[in-house]
């Protein structure tokens, strides 16, 4: 029998917001512990919470990009539970029913799939919620067989993002989440950082015969951090749902971790019912009402998405996928490009230097494109000055590394170093005299027949003016000094 892979995810984004959704504290990554913290974060008697406006804003961006039905009215609920890191005994949350709804519900994601097509993957809702603490257990600092409790994550800023059941291979669910992390990134609801727990995944999955039509049953593995955990995960419960019902067994319904380290999944606990949570409306919050014209403000802010941006710099530039790939993977760089066609430079270079020197800077200086001293300004009076011929194009990245350090104007750099090329055939004349004059050797042999030997000639040119021959104008020279007639186009096809 064949089976098929049925698989829903629950992913949590972290907000991009400066401070919690229900108090001033800071969100910040790396503090000392318990640092940021107000009375309302640790749930003390006589607080109350007001939302941050900026959270709502933030949700309702991401959730128009995807196409999701904004709910004119929502409410915060209680989702009650106890753990260490949930010092009110209760987390602050939304749900779908008939009486409540979330922010918003419906729209759907494009997701490439196997076949080299792509799936619609629909979403169920987006809603907001606070984010609990966080126990320690592996710190140097926590003796052995204890655990301490750091709640400067309680009260971050979440969406929950929950899809249907739509996607049918663990390759398709990590597509899924890259998808969808870009898109958090390009609308700035989420700074998507993976590494510092911006984007948490919960993945539901299930095997069913191919060509049924129902659902089989669950099992839910818990909080990955990772697109390629998630997928390793993904994969290895579904070998191990095929064999237990191969094997005459039953899957039974449960919450399950991957242990990526020793590539098992293994149970957490059986799976409560949302009645074991006893949601009900938080009285200290009052209902969110979203009119039109919010929406619509909102929707204004949302940019250019990636699915569009990857079709028009294919359509526009002519570009390969790898090269928009590189373009588009981060939306400051894809503006950046664009700046730098925008001010005259020639679309191709400026794809290369983009990809190559610039993003390698980027890549050392840790600094966001945006920041970097070479502005897309200069970038594109750099590229300007090798295509007429200013300088050459391994001149030019000399330039640029000087750019990066001062901050500086291209042609102010080709001044200052006098980088400009040799241009002027009688100065260029004399050093290729020179230089064959020094190599009769060579010259000799080149006149025997070695014609790879030009590339000698001209490597000795660039050597003795620092790189800064006109390329052009030193070959047509050193072919009329050695006097050698125009290679006679061969024709082999016609001997
Ligand atoms: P629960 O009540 O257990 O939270 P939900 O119906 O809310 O279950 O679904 C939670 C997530 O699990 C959703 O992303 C949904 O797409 C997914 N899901 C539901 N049923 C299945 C199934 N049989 N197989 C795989 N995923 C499923
Ligand atoms: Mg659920």
């Amino acid at each position: 029998m064949t089976w098929e892979t049925v698989i829903g995810l629950e992913v949590h984004a972290q907000l991009a917001t400066r401070t919690k959704i229900f108090s001033g504290a800071l969100v910040e990554f790396g503090a000392d512990p318990n640092t940021n913290v107000t009375p309302l974060c640790l749930g003390l008697p006589g607080t109350l919470p007001v939302l941050n406006k900026q959270v709502v804003e933030l949700s309702m961006r991401m959730s128009l990009a995807v196409g999701c039905q904004i709910q004119p009215r929502s409410r915060f609920l209680r989702k009650n539970y106890f753990y260490p890191d949930l010092p009110k005994g209760y987390q602050i949350s939304q749900f779908q029913s008939q009486e409540e709804m979330p922010l918003a519900t419906g729209g759907e994601i494009e997701v490439p799939t196997a076949d080299g097509g792509t799936r619609f993957v629909r979403l169920v809702r987006i809603h907001m919620e606070e984010d609990a603490g966080k126990s320690i257990h592996d710190e140097d600092f926590v003796p052995v067989g204890e655990s301490m409790v750091d709640y400067n994550r309680t009260g971050v800023p979440l969406i929950e993002i929950v899809s249907e059941p739509d996607m049918r291979a663990p390759a398709e669910a990590a597509a899924y989440v890259t998808r969808l992390r870009e898109i958090l990134i390009y609308t700035g609801a989420s700074l998507g950082d993976m590494e510092k727990g911006h984007v948490r995944i919960d993945a539901n999955v299930s095997i069913r015969p191919e060509g049924s039509s129902e659902l089989g049953t669950k099992v839910e593995l818990k909080n990955m951090n990772s697109i390629r955990n998630c997928q390793r995960a993904l994969e290895i419960e579904v070998d191990r749902q095929i064999e237990t019902l191969e094997a005459g067994g039953e899957i039974r319904q449960e919450t399950m971790l991957f242990d990526p380290v020793r590539e098992d999944v293994r149970p957490m606990r059986s799976k409560e019912e949302s009645d074991d949570y006893r949601y009900f409306p938080d009285p200290d919050l009052v209902p969110i009402l979203v009119d039109q014209e919010w929406i619509d403000r909102v929707a204004e802010q949302v940019p250019e998405l990636p699915a569009a941006k990857r079709e028009r710099f294919a359509a526009e530039y002519g570009f390969d996928d790898g090269i928009v790939e590189v373009l588009i993977a981060d939306r400051s760089t894809a503006d950046y490009f664009e700046r730098v066609v925008g001010a005259g430079a020639d679309a191709r270079q400026a794809a290369n230097w983009v990809q190559g020197d610039v993003l390698r800077l980027v890549n050392e200086t840790g600094a966001a494109v945006d920041d970097l001293k070479v502005t897309s300004d200069s970038l594109a009076a750099l590229i300007k000055l090798v295509a007429n011929d200013t300088i050459s194009g391994s001149i030019a990245r000399k330039v640029f590394q000087e750019m990066a350090y001062t901050g500086d104007d291209p042609s102010a750099v080709v001044d200052r170093l006098g980088l400009a090329q040799i241009s002027d055939e009688g100065e260029l004349e004399s050093t290729v005299d020179q230089v064959l004059a020094d190599h009769l050797d060579e010259v000799e042999k080149f006149k025997g027949g070695n014609k790879k030997l030009m590339g000698f000639f001209m490597g000795q040119v660039m050597k003795a003016t620092k790189g800064q021959a006109n390329p052009k104008l030193a070959t047509q020279l050193i072919q009329k000094k050695l006097s050698c007639p125009r290679r006679a186009r061969s024709r082999p096809d016609m001997v």
